[in-house]
């Protein structure tokens, strides 16, 4: 049985996530920060349903938490399915855009990537198989007004998928990222009125998480194993 760590697995996606990856029979580390209790509940009930899955917690943006979390985990098997999923966005048009809202939507994506990735880096490569997905967002390829950190968090987080799937490509470890359009979440719904979604989505509805997890559980399978490096959107046509 494989080991999968789903970041953000409190959230609307990262819920999803799991429950697929755990369906696909891995043992699911389901991560929380401060939601940890939704990823306590989401634990019994993927082990419940016959599955196998763990609830955690650390702030992303905290290295050594992190690596406090993480190495006793790694220390006699390898997590090799790592979802980078946890976000978020703090929107404002730039010119009022407060320094904190940048620094920390870019703290939780960017630094949270390298947080998480490295300490699971060596076991993995050691085991000589892997799959590192990123979340990021349709707002990194086409640009959204007033989500200039996000977008800028996003794009970042794509070009490390890029050059790390390049470094590890050799070692049976492909990286890619997913870049999510509108998704029916709590973090959508507080941005998107069903009319805005209908003028912004050629197929006129947000996506749902598991649609997004059904990409992801397709990434982590042995089927996927010479795809790598890709930013691959899923987006309702939004293109
Ligand atoms: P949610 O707000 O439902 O979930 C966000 C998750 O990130 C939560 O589990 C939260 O943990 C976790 N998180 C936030 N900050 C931290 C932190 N500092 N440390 C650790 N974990 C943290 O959002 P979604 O499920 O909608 O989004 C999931 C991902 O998908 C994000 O990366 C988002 O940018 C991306 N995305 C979403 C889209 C959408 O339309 N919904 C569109 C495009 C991309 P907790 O709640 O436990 O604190």
């Amino acid at each position: 049985m494989k080991n999968a760590l789903v970041t953000g697995g409190s959230g609307g996606i990262g819920a999803a996530i799991c429950r697929r990856l755990a369906a696909d029979g891995c043992h699911v580390y389901i991560h929380a920060h401060r939601g940890l209790q939704a990823a306590q509940t989401l634990a019994v009930a993927i082990c419940a349903g016959g599955g196998s899955a763990q609830a955690l917690a650390f702030d992303v943006t905290d290295s050594a938490a992190a690596a406090d979390v993480l190495t006793p985990l790694v220390e006699h098997q390898p997590i090799q399915i790592l979802v980078n999923n946890a976000g978020i966005h703090d929107d404002a048009v730039f010119p009022g855009m407060r320094a904190e809202q940048w620094h920390r939507v870019i703290d939780v994506s960017v630094n949270g990537f390298f947080n998480v990735t490295q300490p699971l880096m060596m076991p993995m490569i050691r085991s000589r198989w892997g799959r590192i997905i990123n979340v990021s967002s349709i707002a990194a390829l086409t640009g959204n007004a007033g989500q200039v950190n996000y977008s800028a968090a996003k794009g970042a987080l794509n070009s490390a998928t890029k050059s790390l799937a390049r470094e590890i490509a050799s070692r049976g470890i492909t990286v890619n990222a997913v870049a999510p359009g509108i998704i029916d979440t709590p973090m959508s719904e507080s941005a998107f009125d069903a009319r805005e979604i209908a003028r912004l989505v050629p197929m006129k509805r947000a996506g749902s998480p598991a649609e997004v997890a059904d990409l992801i559980g397709f990434l982590a399978s042995a089927q996927a194993a010479y795809i790598t490096g890709q930013i691959i959107s899923i987006n309702g046509g939004m293109i």
